[in-house]
């Protein structure tokens, strides 16, 4: 089987970032929890449990004995108030691009523009930002731009993992619908090269196999990228879910496998599913 990896894949700088933080601190012994998943990682998740490092999902149930980190994807701006009220120590580990979109967010405020958000209005990172917005609608389809107003002006601002090509033909929608528009490409570069990555690979291979958390939001939109122009694109968290039979049977009949993973998803799970391909033997071969 001939293995090829996507340009770009697997951490990008914010995740680097924040489990940078919680190394440094947690090897100068400091008692450690997080606010929120950290990323949406399972592996590194169990890998910070394994080290008592875990996470709370409700400010109420905070261990004044431990250090308190924020998750990348950000919090709602009245837990952060709520922390600064109380007098809460707590360390940052939000990806700076996130905050950024906080910061034009605030800035926006000051208009009389509506922040249309473009993405899932259940994940955290967009839960965070509209937590920040006067008055704002989160959109993640053509059908509900339905709800913009032609004289009604608008601002806006994209999920950091949105599809790209995705955000372009939404902005095409909503320059037909609004008279004033401003937007804001908040894409963060990380997804952007992995997208574009897979777009290259996933047409030079029999197969693709995408890594990472089946919550991870730029993971779900690089399979959904792959698996259009590739209809045999698969997602996995890790290796151990290559042993299906079913998977094996299927990839039997290939001779090449493309590989890729989102942000979050640590180099030794690519090396884990690179290992496996090295030992796979098709039929012909063995
Ligand atoms: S995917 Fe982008 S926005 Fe999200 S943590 Fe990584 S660099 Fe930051």
């Amino acid at each position: 089987m001939k293995i090829y990896t996507a340009e770009e894949a697997g951490f990008c700088f914010g995740v680097k970032r924040a489990l940078n933080i919680i190394d440094r601190l947690h090897e100068s012994n400091e008692s450690i929890e997080i606010y929120g998943q950290l990323i949406h990682n399972n592996t590194v998740l169990n890998n910070l449990k394994e080290k008592g490092i875990d996470y709370i999902d409700d400010l109420r149930s905070l261990n004044d004995k431990k250090k308190l980190i924020l998750r990348t994807h950000g919090i709602l701006k009245s837990d952060e108030e709520f922390l600064k009220d109380k007098d809460i120590f707590y360390v940052d580990a939000t990806c700076p691009l996130v905050k950024k979109i906080h910061r034009i967010i605030e800035q926006i405020n000051l208009s009389k523009n509506k922040i249309l958000i473009i993405g899932n209005k259940d994940h955290p990172e967009i839960m965070a930002i509209r937590s920040y917005a006067k008055d704002s609608l989160v959109v993640n389809s053509i059908e509900e731009l339905r709800f913009l107003k032609h004289e009604e002006p608008v601002s806006v601002v994209a999920q950091t993992t949105l599809d790209s090509g995705f955000f372009k033909m939404m902005i095409f929608e909503i320059i037909d619908r609004v008279e004033h528009v401003e937007i804001f490409n908040t894409i963060c570069s990380a997804t952007i090269e992995r997208q574009e990555a897979v777009k290259k690979l996933a047409p030079k291979v029999d197969f693709l196999i995408v890594i990472g958390g089946k919550n991870s939001s730029n993971t779900k939109k690089l399979y959904n990228i792959s698996k259009k122009i590739n209809e045999n694109t698969f997602h996995i968290e890790n290796s151990s879910e290559l042993r299906d039979p079913e998977l094996t049977t299927i990839f039997q009949n290939f001779n090449s496998v493309g590989i890729t993973a989102g942000a979050s998803t640590p180099p030794e799970e690519i090396e884990d599913v690179k290992v496996f391909f090295r030992n796979f033997k098709t039929e012909k071969e063995s």
